[in-house]
């Protein structure tokens, strides 16, 4: 069954949802996006991924196409026509269509919005954990801004796949700063866990934000601070957050089996308390 995709006001059938070649998305990567996951229908953490939207297009001098009210209303209206149960809302805004030019044009901003249908309670790296390796952090210096540059971490999907690894961390400085698609996290032998402090250098993960808030209401201490593949290898858990991924445990890092090499009890035990906690307030 063909899809209902959003263009610019319009819910089309995906073989009609189309983009002008002319459009800055597409010639410049000058576009921002957002990923908002669905279950039984609904929405988790909208608000926050709605508000990091708006951050992200301000930090670039982009045009808002329309208010955070109406965003909602169109991520409704998607589920609605696409008949989404579980999976994810992909919504993608451009600056817009104009003549090639390094100088950003005062144009209309373009919005593109699709759904994906996907398990992401029951998936097979929340049962069995996943594998990563290390690889140089090759991307540019504003991370924080959710930006469609995605070749850097496609090249390092791509290099963990080659290398028999479900995804890869990425070290700058000799310091891990994220994952390609989420945020990293080790748990210390004593049960703290470390990851890396928020700056320019990583995104400001929206189930970050909300994982560290339940961490703490569960009395687990968190470390906000960089750290090593060399302290992840020692560490008694290591895991990941994304929107997508809730909390995905990681139970080998470049060929190290990390603890015991099974999924940890603190990624296991947040990965319940965050989706059963973002499920109350899910719209
Ligand atoms: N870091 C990067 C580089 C990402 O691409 C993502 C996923 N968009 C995240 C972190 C996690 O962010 P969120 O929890 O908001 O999905």
């Amino acid at each position: 069954m063909s899809r209902t995709v959003y263009v610019n006001g319009d819910y089309l059938p995906e073989e009609d949802a189309k983009i002008s070649v002319f459009d800055r998305g597409f010639l410049m990567a000058d576009a921002v996006y957002e990923v908002t996951s669905v279950i039984d229908g609904k929405m988790l953490d909208f608000a926050g991924h709605a508000t990091r939207l708006m951050r992200s297009l301000g930090e670039i001098d982009m045009k808002a196409p329309c208010s955070i009210d109406e965003l909602e209303a169109i991520h409704r209206e998607m589920i609605k026509r696409n008949d989404l149960t579980e999976g994810l809302i992909y919504l993608q805004v451009t600056r817009g269509i104009a003549d090639r030019d390094f100088v950003y044009p005062d144009v209309e901003p373009s919005m593109v919005l699709f759904t994906q249908a996907k398990s992401v309670v029951n998936s097979l790296i929340a049962k069995h954990g996943m594998k990563v390796i290390s690889i140089p952090d090759i991307r540019w210096g504003r991370r924080d801004i959710k930006t469609v540059q995605l070749l850097a971490p496609s090249m390092g999907k791509m290099a963990a796949k080659a290398a028999g690894a479900d995804d890869a961390w990425l070290v700058e400085d000799g310091f891990v700063t994220e994952g390609t698609s989420n945020n990293a996290y080790i748990v210390k032998q004593d049960g703290t866990i470390v990851t890396r402090d928020l700056s320019h250098d990583i995104l400001s993960g929206i189930t970050r934000e909300a994982v560290l808030r339940f961490a703490a209401e569960a009395q687990i201490k968190v470390e906000e601070r960089p750290f090593t593949i060399e302290e992840a290898k020692q560490a008694k858990e290591a895991f990941v957050t994304s929107a997508t991924t809730f909390v995905g445990p990681v139970v080998e890092i470049d060929g190290v089996m990390i603890g015991d090499g099974k999924v940890g009890d603190t990624a296991r035990r947040l990965r319940e308390i965050y989706i059963s906690e973002s499920l109350k307030t899910a719209i």
